[in-house]
């Protein structure tokens, strides 16, 4: 809300608009009762917001975390809104939770307790009304269940109500990559502008879906990635990391951690490297009031949602450090989702280039049209990528 505020500041919005736009059109709680393995039951509690539908139907991943609740759930929706107008689809923005630590349930309990968040809900879902997706800890597994629900209590056969899901069961080519791959059209788009070298020098916090992809996408194309991280621990060498023996390292133990080919250090410290780009693809409120002035890097991609907080946005803006902003260097995961989406209601199968061809020249577009925003605004990026999404809300509203 602090960024919104500033946002509307610098381009001077109707009050009335802010004010719409800063309550979700609805946010709802729901009990979900699972049958444990064991024959109890356990309560689940579980959540979707649908924000504003203004540009399209609500759309968003839901999030499996022990720290998901109400109003990061918000937060969410809101960012979907933006990202969504900001990557110029016809979607607005919602997200979903539940709060839970799926490590702890059984592949059974974890359907059974997907399939529950689907039928509590299900008569706010459907392919023009709101689109679920994957999000933390939820996969394209996870997605085929739901649309499998979804489709017995309502009959909708298309497909269409979730993204992300696997290709046997109508997702998209390119999805899996599209969040990683996305944000790699974008930082090349803006390379030069944001005074980066040809070849980069990596850091990437977080080692799942996004940053995993990342890793490899940056890799191939030259720049040097020279720590990741995971939930419990992080590496580097300086030298650059072995992307399939790290993989293969994390499938035997079950973590980065002791891995030959690097040395072992702390999530903290990986964020204070010093590098060309530090990439954070994982949790919000990473980067905060506490740690901003210590970061290293010369500029920030932001692959996860909200990772740099409100304070430490201005600490980084005044030294100088540009950082691409999360509603844009992610917004590649919705955008191959809305490409599902339309897939699935055409009835139509795209090749992986016909994906990728089309998802290249709109990461660039919004790039660049986020940059001209912000110097024409005397701004940086993140309030051009708000004005940007803000205008064209306000013009659809
Ligand atoms: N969860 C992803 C995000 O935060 C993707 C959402 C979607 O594909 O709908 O952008």
């Amino acid at each position: 809300m602090a960024q919104l505020d500033k946002a509307a500041k610098i381009k001077n919005f109707s009050g009335d608009f802010i004010a719409q736009i800063k309550k979700p059109d609805r946010d709802i709680r729901v009990s979900i009762p699972v049958k444990m393995d064991d024959g109890s039951l356990k309560i689940f509690e579980g959540y979707r917001v649908e924000h504003n539908n203004a540009l399209g139907p609500y759309k968003g991943g839901i999030r499996y975390h022990a720290d998901t609740e109400i109003n990061e759930v918000k937060a969410l929706a809101f960012w979907m809104t933006l990202k969504c107008a900001v990557a110029g689809i016809p979607m607005g923005g919602g997200k979903g939770g539940i709060t839970v630590d799926p490590k702890q349930l059984s592949k059974g309990e974890l359907e059974r307790l997907s399939r529950g968040w689907v039928s509590k809900l299900s008569d706010i879902l459907g392919p023009h009304k709101d689109v679920p997706a994957p999000d933390v800890n939820t996969t394209p597994e996870i997605m085929s269940w739901m649309v499998d629900e979804f489709e017995k209590i309502s009959g909708d056969k298309t497909g269409a109500t979730f993204t992300g899901k696997p290709l046997e069961k109508g997702g998209s080519q390119g999805r899996g990559e599209a969040t990683g791959l996305g944000g790699f059209y974008v930082f090349n788009s803006l390379r030069k502008q944001l005074g980066l070298p040809e070849k980069c020098t990596v850091v990437i916090q977080g080692f799942g879906n996004v940053g995993g992809n990342a890793a490899h996408i940056f890799t191939k194309h030259g720049h040097k990635v020279i720590a990741v991280s995971d939930s419990r621990s992080a590496i580097l060498n300086k030298d650059g990391l072995d992307l399939k023996k790290v993989e293969a390292h994390k499938k035997s133990t079950g973590g980065l951690k002791d891995f030959p080919g690097a040395q072992n250090i702390t999530n903290e410290k990986l964020l204070e490297l010093p590098c060309d780009l530090l990439v954070p693809a994982a949790f919000e409120n990473v980067i905060t009031d506490r740690n901003a002035d210590k970061i290293k890097a010369k500029a920030i991609l932001e692959l996860a949602n909200g990772p740099v907080t409100e304070e430490a946005d201005d600490i980084l803006f005044k030294r100088g450090i540009p950082i691409v902003p999360d509603i844009l260097a992610n917004s590649g995961g919705v955008t191959v989702s809305c490409f599902e989406w339309e897939q699935n209601l055409k009835n139509e199968h795209w090749t992986e280039e016909e994906v990728l061809n089309k998802l290249l020249p709109m990461m660039n577009d919004a790039a660049q049209s986020i940059f001209k925003k912000a110097r024409e605004n005397k701004t940086y990026l993140r309030m051009g990528a708000f004005i940007l999404a803000l205008e064209r809300i306000q013009a659809k509203m």
